[in-house]
């Protein structure tokens, strides 16, 4: 992958400057992350000068940052037309794990989650994606060092695929594919495509039920593909030697966290590389009513069925709760204006 300069290019070439320029002035957008074009100091000033004067530098602008005791900062980012995304840093062990969002809203409408209860948003542009990354890399003080990157923020990544793909080109410049990950809540036909990406990021699939009816309460803007569907479609997914699919499944309370429900996981991903993710349910009264975590006790039996048929499982107990930057959480404590509905 890499960002087709040619654009670039002729916007220079019509200020009279030379075929190398885009590539300098692509290296400080997309790797040094420049904020202005003043900062861009290996450019002669009148160049700067006539940038600053014709094009811009399109990042969201940052409205709020909430900062949890972990360390995760939640950014709300307005867009050019006053839409508000959200997007998270989470310092882990020897890096931070930065999770963007690919959409002003959702229309899946996962029942576990607050994005998909606030309803359906327009796609955001490869230029609205990629600016997530460039503004909390430089407000993380992050330039210059290795993240991991996750599509799990607000939005359905695969339902903005073209704008997905263009984003990974420029995000591809700074950070590996390996340590970048997409994850899908199983838009079947999308993941075929995903396939034949000649180089793909890493995949994590919400799961999160063992039954069609399950699914089609729990996640009701997927549903339309049977669970037969989608394991077929990552059962053809390709993987370089050494990958697993990430299975997230979050755990709630009375609706898909029995023994019975472990039972069926494990049958339904034998054969599959995977990894699984078993994440407790974040709460929410004012969003998800009604909808609780199970105890530890019956987390821990579920985590132990899965262990004991030799499945790769972890429980996840998401970081940044208490500013909801946890999964499933994003928009749910701000009041800026509703995204404008549209069909995915
Ligand atoms: S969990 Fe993901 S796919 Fe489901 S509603 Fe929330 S943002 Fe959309």
């Amino acid at each position: 992958m890499g960002v087709p300069t040619a654009e670039l290019g002729e916007f220079l070439a019509s200020l009279g400057e030379p075929p190398y320029r885009a590539r300098q002035l692509q290296h400080w957008i997309c790797r040094r992350l420049a904020g202005s074009f003043e900062d861009m100091s290996d450019l002669p000033k009148t160049l700067r000068a006539q940038l600053q004067a014709q094009a811009c530098l399109a990042d969201p602008v940052v409205i709020e940052v909430r900062r949890a005791s972990d360390g995760t900062a939640k950014y709300a980012l307005q867009l050019e037309d006053g839409l508000v995304v959200e997007a998270v840093a989470m310092p882990m062990e020897g890096h931070t794990t930065l999770c963007l969002s690919s959409q002003a809203g959702c229309a899946v409408g996962c029942r576990f989650c607050v994005t998909g209860a606030l309803g359906s948003g327009r796609n955001l542009r490869v230029h609205e994606i990629f600016g997530q990354f460039r503004v909390l890399m430089r407000s993380e003080g992050l330039v210059g060092q290795g993240v991991n990157v996750v599509f799990m923020g607000m939005g359905e990544p695969l339902l903005n695929l073209p704008n997905l793909v263009g984003a990974l080109e420029f995000l591809s410049e700074t950070v590996s594919l390996r340590r970048t990950t997409v994850s899908t809540a199983g838009v079947v036909p999308k993941l075929y495509a995903l396939a034949q990406l000649p180089r793909r990021p890493n995949l994590a699939v919400s799961l999160n039920a063992t039954t069609d009816e399950q699914r089609a309460y729990l996640m009701p803007g997927v549903a339309h593909w049977s669970l037969a569907e989608l394991i077929a479609a990552l059962k053809a997914y390709p993987l370089e030697r050494g990958r697993r699919i990430t299975i997230e499944y979050v755990l709630i309370a009375g609706v898909n966290d029995s023994l019975e429900d472990a039972r069926r996981l494990v049958r339904l991903l034998s054969g599959l590389k995977v990894k699984v993710n078993l994440i407790p349910l974040n709460p929410d009264p004012d969003f998800l009513p009604g909808l609780e975590p199970p105890s530890e006790g019956v987390i821990n039996a579920f985590a132990a069925h899965l262990a004991a048929a030799n499945m790769n499982v972890t429980v996840r107990w998401s970081k940044g709760r208490e500013v909801a930057a946890a999964c499933g959480q994003l928009r749910g404590q701000l009041k800026f204006p509703r995204p404008a509905a549209v069909s995915p």
